[in-house]
């Protein structure tokens, strides 16, 4: 099929907010006035970030899931997005159903798809997925990582470790019982992004991020920005049953701490804010869990149950040590 009828038939959708989008050299938009524009990208390479037989709908999904997650992360409303794809042969019908996931997730956030390019790979396995997002976010008003107080309280969204849990089941390291497989298959290949908290963050968190890869490493993100340390508690973090039962193993204790795919947001915020954060939890339904808070000290650790501090590099997190 020649490129201009692929992108006709399986990218071209109506748009919401675009003066003009896909069939010219270039898409064209405005943002509302008093707002600025949050931009990211994101990147998924066959082999490195999903497998080359994963499910073409869930990829779709989780392509753009993935970039829609950054501006969640950011408080910013996602609007338009721009997809370059580079694939290996005919896939007539792998498009079909990767750009059915990739609408699905487009839709449920109300992105428009505005451009992008296609390409032909002459690698069988170089299935390339590159993702621009874009959004609104009202001038000043970005949550950035920077902005964490001492005695702030971290707070995360939803459940840490599945997806790691998963990928280590799907490369055969352990396994996980059936009863318990698609909950954790679910996180790992259709992540939610959290852009509601994200915008309902505004004005309450002092600084957010997406965990991508574990909550220990992406939290260090927020410490670095901030000039800051913080104390978070192993049997805090909320996690699947199957993995807070068996958190006295290190293989889980990594998928929980350092295992990557969880797209939650970990936010700081005030003490008097808890308030307005657990009513925020009920109206959105969605668990806000208080993990640890922010110290002067410029550390992170880690407490276990008995108040004792992992050593962190006894559980292969060397790159942590200071
Ligand atoms: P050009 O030759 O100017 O690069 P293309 O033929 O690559 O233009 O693309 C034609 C139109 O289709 C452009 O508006 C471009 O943004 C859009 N487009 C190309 N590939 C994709 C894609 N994978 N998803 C969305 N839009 C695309
Ligand atoms: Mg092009």
């Amino acid at each position: 099929m020649p490129e201009f009828e692929l992108i006709a038939q399986h990218f071209t959708r109506p748009t919401r907010h675009t003066h003009l989008g896909i069939g010219d050299d270039a898409a064209l938009v405005s943002v509302a006035e008093g707002f600025e524009l949050a931009v990211s990208a994101d990147m998924l390479v066959s082999g490195t970030h999903f497998f080359a037989d994963a499910d073409p709908y869930q990829l779709g999904w989780k392509s753009l899931a993935v970039n829609v997650s950054d501006m969640a992360a950011m408080g910013a409303l996602p609007k338009w997005a721009t997809l370059a794809i580079a694939l290996p042969q005919e896939y007539a019908v792998w498009l079909n159903e990767f750009s059915k996931g990739f609408f699905a997730c487009a839709d449920t956030f109300e992105i428009d798809l505005i451009g992008g390019d296609t390409t032909r790979t002459p690698i069988k396995e170089g299935l390339t997925i590159s993702i621009q997002i874009m959004g609104e976010i009202p001038k000043g008003k970005a949550i950035k990582r920077n902005g964490a107080k001492i005695g702030d309280d971290i707070w995360v969204s939803g459940t840490l470790g599945k997806a790691a849990l998963a990928l280590r089941h799907l490369l055969g390291e352990l396994i996980i019982p059936p009863a318990m497989l698609d909950e954790h298959l679910l996180a790992l290949n259709m992540p939610q992004p959290r852009v509601t908290l994200g915008l309902a963050l505004r004005g309450i968190a002092t600084s957010c991020l997406d965990i991508s890869d574990g909550i220990l490493g992406d939290l260090q993100h927020i410490l670095k920005a901030s000039q800051v340390g913080a104390v978070v508690k192993l049997n805090a973090l909320p996690t699947s049953k199957l993995i807070a039962d068996q958190l006295s193993q290190s293989a889980i204790q990594n998928c929980l701490l350092a295992g990557g795919d969880d797209y939650e947001l970990c936010f700081t915020a005030p003490k008097n804010k808890s308030g307005e954060i657990e009513a925020l939890s009920q109206t959105l339904n969605l668990p806000l869990t208080k993990i640890g808070h922010i110290t002067d000290e410029p550390k992170l650790q880690v407490l276990d149950a008995d108040q004792q501090a992992l050593v962190l590099n006894q559980l292969g997190y060397n790159h942590f040590q200071s």
